[in-house]
């Protein structure tokens, strides 16, 4: 077994059960990729197992901090059955569901989504990278889907030296599939769609947003960064006479359109927008046009934590049109799914958007991701999405 000494002083996040040891903390040894291998503070003490990934900065994650835990098949089956345990507890109502929520879940690098019976993975370290076949005979067996679709096509895979994967797995069969939340059908499709297929984690977002349309009476609507729609099909359940959905993917607005199509709504209630959506907010306000809700859901601004300034100031710019372009009463819907903007500071990144705009807002509600993408104690990077409901002063 490979031991990973630490400086003196770096004991202290591993001690607090945080899972990450980066290249800068460590004193000696090293491992191959994915290699299980024991943590020791500078005067060697156990503090963790863990995987090595050596070209990533984040060099080891932890896979227990429990000195008798063995890690093998064993482990990975109970840590599983752990995390299919509370998805089973949640409750949720809905066929697509995620399952494994990576670190929060206790398996660092591992997504894995349920639609249906199939089940999609995302394995984006080294660690589960090694791992993977016994990951994913445990899923089959534990879960009963008879088939499993790799997407391990993100980019943080890179950063961890791996390439692209993507593929059946296990099984094989269609990958369009029909998700229902709220009462509502939305089609995806599991290897062409972003992440596994969908959005699972704005899925009580989209229920709230529904909500606050029906109950304020929202007609004109806009979603920017629309996706596949599923703030669009909202919008319309809760009564919106008119929705524009803005969107850079153009397979992710024919979706959308389907969607709307799908859930039986008249299509001359939807418009759909190819383009960018600072430059059409910058247009809309020219043309002097105004909403009574818009969604702001760009993707991650801010990749890590370094990024987060110019993050920052692109959050508040986006913020500021979307402000500017409500109707007094409109509500606005913003979100940032940036693990490196904490929840304070996206407050204060609309805050100031606001007083930019030269308009005043009360916030509504505060909104996370729903509770299958879990945030632990010892994880705060966990948090990774957060909203909030802003309502300019009539
Ligand atoms: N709200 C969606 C998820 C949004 S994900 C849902 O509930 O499902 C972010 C989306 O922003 C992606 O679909 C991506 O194609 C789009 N996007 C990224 N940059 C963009 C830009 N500059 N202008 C318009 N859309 C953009």
């Amino acid at each position: 077994m490979k031991v990973i000494r630490l400086k003196p002083g770096k004991e202290r996040s591993l001690l607090r059960r945080h899972p990450w040891v980066f290249d800068g903390a460590i004193a000696r040894g090293n491992a191959d990729a994915g290699e299980t291998v024991r943590v020791d503070s500078h005067d060697g003490q156990f503090l963790a197992w863990g995987a090595c990934s050596p070209e990533s900065r984040i060099r080891v994650r932890a896979w227990s901090f429990d000195q008798a835990t063995r890690i093998d098949a064993g482990f990975f089956r109970a840590t599983l059955q752990r995390s299919l345990a509370l998805r089973d507890r949640l409750g949720i109502a809905s066929n697509g569901v995620r399952l494994v929520h990576g670190e929060s879940d206790g398996l660092p690098g591992l997504i894995v989504d349920r639609y249906g019976d199939t089940l999609v993975a995302q394995f984006t370290a080294c660690g589960v990278e090694r791992w993977k076949d016994v990951i994913a005979d445990a899923l089959i067996e534990l879960t009963g889907c008879p088939r499993l679709y790799e997407r391990s096509d993100t980019s943080s895979r890179e950063l961890d030296g791996l390439q692209p994967a993507t593929g059946w797995l296990r099984g094989d069969g269609p990958t369009a599939f029909e998700l229902q939340e709220h009462g509502w059908r939305l089609g995806l499709d599991i290897a062409q769609g972003h992440k596994t297929g969908y959005y699972l984690d704005q899925r009580d977002s989209r229920g709230v947003f529904r909500e606050h349309v029906q109950r304020l009476g929202c007609r004109e609507v806009l979603n920017c960064f629309s996706y596949t729609g599923g703030f669009t099909v909202a919008a319309l359940a809760g009564g919106a006479g008119q929705v524009m959905s803005i969107d850079s993917s153009g397979p992710a607005l024919a979706q959308a359109a389907a969607n709307v199509a799908l859930n039986g709504f008249d299509a001359g209630r939807a418009t759909f927008l190819d383009a960018d959506v600072n430059a059409s907010l910058r247009r809309f306000l020219d043309e002097g046009r105004r909403f009574d809700a818009i969604v702001l859901d760009p993707p991650k601004l801010a990749p890590t934590a370094a990024h987060a300034e110019r993050a920052a100031r692109a959050y508040k710019d986006l913020n500021r049109l979307g402000l500017k372009l409500l109707n007094p009463g409109g509500v606005l819907f913003t979100f940032s799914c940036s693990g490196g903007i904490g929840v304070e500071l996206f407050h204060k990144i609309v805050a100031s958007a606001g007083i930019d705009a030269g308009v005043d807002g009360a916030i509504l509600q505060r909104l996370g991701g729903a509770p299958d993408h879990p945030m632990t104690l010892a994880f705060p990077e966990g948090e990774y999405l957060k909203g909030l409901v802003v309502m300019r002063q009539a």
